[in-house]
């Protein structure tokens, strides 16, 4: 993947929440407060207009700042955790003018590593690292495959939806849904699903 692919995995991502919103605000007012569709779509519309207003000229640059942009837009607890993943994604990427598959399970993994640190979540708590640890694997087992970026993301990508789909049947412990307590199970976690569309994104350039 080059800078252009980058850019064009923000503009999908856009367009992915901005499909997706009403969903992911009805699965957190199921979990939670209800705006995770809302404060996702817009992390990613004020990256999209600071990257249109700027022009990067590393792939590194343009990820950390993607990540600035979501620690100072974004309220609430997924802003922070989500910056944490493009900000490690920008430092690990530093130097580089083409991303593999090789690259990809670094960044994830150092991304994944940063959210449980930050967010003191490990998986099976119901939260955004049960689709991003997944997603992270996938593409670790995929550069030990030698399998190519394509193949590599889509991989990520239906891995990070399996891990989506699992947190169905897990019981909050971390975030605001642990209030929920056994009501909590029975309905999938709204940042676990962010996690999946992100993925589907970066598949889909
Ligand atoms: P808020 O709860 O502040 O309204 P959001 O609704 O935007 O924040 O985000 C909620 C999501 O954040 C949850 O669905 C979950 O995936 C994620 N989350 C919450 N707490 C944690 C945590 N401690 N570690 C990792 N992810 C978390
Ligand atoms: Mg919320």
């Amino acid at each position: 993947m080059n800078l252009d692919d980058f850019y064009n995995f923000f503009s999908a991502a856009k367009q992915i929440f901005e499909e997706n919103l009403n969903e992911l605000c009805r699965l957190d007012s199921v979990l939670g407060d209800g705006d995770h569709g809302v404060s996702m779509l817009k992390g990613f519309k004020c990256i999209e207009s600071d990257i249109q207003d700027r022009k990067y000229e590393s792939i590194s640059d343009l990820l950390f700042n993607a990540g600035k942009t979501m620690m100072k837009e974004i309220g609430g607890t997924c802003g922070p955790l989500f910056a944490a993943v493009f900000m490690q994604a920008g430092m690990a990427a530093k130097g580089k003018t083409e991303i593999g598959t090789e690259d990809l399970a670094l960044i994830f993994r150092r991304a994944s590593d940063a959210v449980m640190n930050l967010g003191k979540a490990k998986a099976g708590e119901k939260t955004m690292v049960d689709a991003l640890l997944p997603a992270a694997e996938s593409l670790e087992f995929s550069k030990t495959e030698g399998k190519n970026v394509r193949e590599a993301l889509t991989e990520a990508a239906e891995a990070a939806g399996r891990g989506a789909e699992a947190t169905r049947n897990m019981l909050a412990t971390k975030g605001r849904a642990r209030y929920q307590g056994e009501k909590s199970i029975g309905a999938v976690d709204p940042g676990a699903m962010s996690v999946c569309f992100i993925f589907k994104a970066l598949a889909s350039v």
